[in-house]
């Protein structure tokens, strides 16, 4: 079919909530995808991080295809062993705990919400959360989400959540209160603009909520498996929160959540108090399963460490070059660049030359390639960054036509 028909029915029959760039990807392999008319792109943003160990991994494909002719889904009234196996191997790499399944990073946090809630339930429920996090869209995540902009227009929001300055300990401890039941966090916020978790805050955060009997929860979905050089990013930091959420690459693609809860806590989601139908699918867990044996047989968290240390020597060697590089963000495999101009236009120029990042808060690049990248694919990205950034240099030196400074705007269309 026609891309631009693709692009057609969208605009007819698809509710247009996302802002959408007018690219239609057919196929993917790796760090690679390609359009619909077989142009190749260099993926530094796999699915917003979902194909964190990149696109199609052929463990992943063999798992899903293997998977789906002997049985899709069981309902969670029954056991499928696939459920339980996935449930250990996360444990395994995290603390003593039990894992709760479902099919999103929403989703994961309003379990981890509930939970809390429960546990606190019925003097302690207010929990607090950072200015500019992002934990969803469902009306809870959103709620709990730092920035009024995902919440215009769907108040009133749900109650008992209040967000706080990021690394800063004083307001933090200023915000708890007798009903605060948990703090929620992203060791690196993600979506705003890839801003790292300081070390002696992490560990005052978790000294204070052991202090006062309160819940710390790490959003992990878009930092967990590997992104940041340890399977989870806490691990960075030597400490353990009391539950993470999980979903974005832990299914290598597949749709998959979980909420993992310390051993103490875990039960307290007694039968009947949550569910997910499609949660913890034995699709979803073969899918997630095949994506631990690559982390682990392919050596993907080292390789994340390795090309992530020259990621990072390459993007500060740009901002040596470039002032409009404000700051290089980051751990693993998760950069952020501030620039002290709008992003968008460089999003768009490395569009053009195929090359997939992000822009988020406007002006913070954001590039997590597959960790599966290589040296010389890092290479590649930094030249077209270059490139582009030398175009945009060059193009604000150049006095505008003189035919745009008589005519305006209007004439110079002309
Ligand atoms: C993407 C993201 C979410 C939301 O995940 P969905 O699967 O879109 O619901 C939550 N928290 C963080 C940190 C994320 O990056």
């Amino acid at each position: 079919m026609d891309y631009r028909k693709t692009i057609r029915l969208y605009y007819d029959y698809v509710i247009p909530c996302y802002t959408r760039t007018p690219l239609v990807l057919e196929r993917g392999k790796g760090t690679r995808v390609w359009d619909a008319q077989g142009d190749e792109y260099l993926d530094f943003f796999p699915g917003w991080a979902v194909s964190g160990i990149g696109h199609c991994h052929r463990r992943v494909v063999e798992a899903i295809k293997r998977q789906a002719e002997q049985l899709i889904h069981v309902s969670n009234n029954y056991f499928h062993e696939l459920q339980g196996l996935l449930a250990q191997e996360i444990i395994r790499h995290a603390f003593p705990g039990k894992v709760f399944f479902c099919n999103s990073g929403a989703e994961a946090n309003e379990a981890a919400f509930k939970l809390v809630r429960k546990l606190g339930n019925p003097s302690r429920y207010e929990i607090i959360t950072m200015d500019r996090s992002f934990h969803g869209r469902t009306l809870a995540a959103v709620s709990a989400t730092g920035q009024t902009k995902y919440q215009e227009g769907f108040e009133p929001l749900v109650p008992g959540f209040k967000s706080v300055a990021w690394n800063d300990l004083e307001a933090l401890e200023r915000a708890i209160t007798p009903q605060t039941i948990a703090i929620v966090l992203e060791p690196i916020q993600g979506e705003g603009g890839v801003r790292v978790a300081d070390d002696r805050y992490l560990s005052a955060v978790r000294r204070l909520c052991s202090d006062r009997k309160i819940y710390l929860v790490f959003d992990e979905v878009q930092t967990g498996m590997g992104r940041t050089g340890r399977m989870f990013c806490y691990k960075n930091y030597g400490l353990e929160p009391d539950i993470m959420t999980l979903a974005k690459s832990l299914g290598g693609g597949f749709p998959i959540g979980a909420m993992v809860a310390k051993r103490e806590i875990a039960d307290a989601l007694g039968p009947g108090t949550h569910a997910a139908t499609f949660g913890g699918s034995p699709l979803a867990c073969a899918a997630a399963l095949a994506t631990f044996e690559a982390i682990e047989k392919e050596k993907l968290i080292g390789n994340a460490v390795i090309v992530g240390s020259f990621l990072f020597k390459k993007l500060n060697e740009l901002k040596k070059k470039h002032p409009m590089i404000r700051e290089v963000r980051g751990m693993g495999l998760m950069a952020g660049v501030e620039l002290s101009i709008d992003g968008r236009g460089i999003y768009e120029d490395c569009l053009k030359e195929r090359l997939l990042i992000n822009c988020t808060q406007g002006h913070v690049l954001r590039l997590m390639p597959p960790l599966v990248v290589k040296e010389k694919e890092v290479s590649r990205a930094i030249q077209v960054l270059d490139e582009v950034m030398i175009a945009v240099e060059e193009k604000s030196l150049t006095p505008p036509p003189v035919s745009s400074v008589i005519g305006g705007p209007i004439a110079s269309q002309s």
